[in-house]
């Protein structure tokens, strides 16, 4: 019998008196993440690690589509041409609303993401390189912020989990 690891069968719903196993697939509800819990993370983490970083413009987060590869992304938006003024979005890939996925990773991806804005990537700030990850810039800011133990979790979880991760969610479609 196939099963799917993470579909919990309460003891109760096993008849075993018959001979045969009567399973009943309970849809265990997730707490799936929400475009507000992005907002909450994204401030705590402007405010703990990029306090020398001012918010020039909005700054708009939210969850984009469930990506294999990218795992975040800054883009420019409401632009307004006339007055040459933006808001900056962060989109953060579909997945991480799913819980199974370690707060963390949203966290290192986030701030990943607040080092472009630094650095004037889709920011109002001066841009200081057209090739935003050139030469490690990233991996640098992410030391210098005291982000660096973050990074290599990340980057730990991702390549022992991420591949199978994604096959678990193809196989349940
Ligand atoms: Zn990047």
């Amino acid at each position: 019998m196939s099963t799917v690891d993470n579909i919990k069968i309460p003891p109760a719903q096993l008849d075993l008196s018959t001979g045969s196993v009567i399973i009943l697939v309970i849809m265990i509800k997730k707490h799936y993440r929400t475009d507000r819990y992005l907002e909450k993370t994204l401030n705590s983490i402007w405010s703990q690690y990029f306090p020398d970083i001012q918010k020039y413009n909005r700054v708009n987060i939210c969850f984009g589509y469930r990506a294999k590869k990218r795992l975040g992304s800054i883009r420019r938006h409401n632009i307004d041409r006339q007055i040459g003024l933006y808001d900056t979005l962060i989109l953060i890939n579909g997945h991480f609303r799913d819980p199974e996925i370690p707060a963390y990773i949203i966290k290192a991806t986030i701030a990943h993401e607040l080092c472009h804005y630094a650095h004037g990537i889709s920011s109002p700030l001066p841009q200081t390189s057209k090739f935003p990850h050139r030469g490690g810039r990233i991996d640098q800011e992410m030391e210098l912020r005291g982000l660096s133990n973050l990074e290599k979790m990340e980057n730990t979880w991702l390549s022992q989990n991420w591949y199978s991760y994604l096959d678990e969610q193809k196989a349940l479609q």
